[in-house]
């Protein structure tokens, strides 16, 4: 896919139907936040909410999300936020290889577009896209990786989140690392 200016890019997106899940989603969930960030957070598809409403992270988990910003000063205003794929897998199962496959020029030309110097990936399936394809959300969580001038990081999904709450403790420490990681990079002044 050529590479395009986000308004384009974001009408191409929006009229996509390059893979079967065009056929069930009511909104392409594009991304939100801020286009001149430098820290993008990745999650791996909209659901329900995001679906009806067209942005991604609402419900209750994007409140989760919200809650974990603040743990560390941070708003949506402070980043992006985006999907590996853009339109709901139905009954919210794991997008398949090919939708991701078909979906991913749309994320890779955001990322060239925003050049973030830190990348979030929210949970396993945006982790072995964006990380490594064996990446183990349980033991890799918060580990930090520099490939081609940027730094990679993941941690548990907010939905995980919701479901597990004996997960958050480390989520907990992996804020803290990122909070630490943004004073490094001298990304936030306190
Ligand atoms: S998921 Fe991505 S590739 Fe598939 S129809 Fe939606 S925007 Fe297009």
């Amino acid at each position: 896919m050529e590479k395009m200016d986000w308004d384009t890019l974001e009408l191409a997106c929006r009229s996509c139907t390059q893979c079967g899940l065009c056929a069930t989603r009511h909104n392409v969930v594009f991304g939100v936040g801020n286009r001149e960030a430098k820290l993008l957070f990745v999650g791996e598809g909209p659901g329900e909410q995001e679906d009806l409403q067209g942005i991604p992270f609402v419900g209750p988990a994007g409140k989760l999300l919200d809650d974990m910003l603040s743990i560390i000063d941070l708003t949506r205003e402070d980043c992006y936020i985006a999907n590996i794929v853009k339109c709901r897998p139905p009954r919210n199962r794991d997008p398949q290889q090919e939708e991701q496959a078909m979906c991913f020029p749309y994320l890779d030309n955001q990322i060239d577009l925003l050049d973030p110097k830190i990348i979030v990936c929210l949970g396993r399936i945006a982790a072995q896209k964006l990380i490594a394809p064996d990446f183990r959300i349980t033991s890799q969580h918060g580990h930090w990786l520099y490939r081609q001038d940027r730094w990679y990081m993941a941690m548990y999904h907010p939905s995980a989140l919701l479901r597990d709450v004996y997960k958050r403790p480390e989520t907990f420490d992996d804020l803290l690392s990122l909070r630490e990681k943004l004073r490094e990079l001298g990304m936030r002044k306190d």
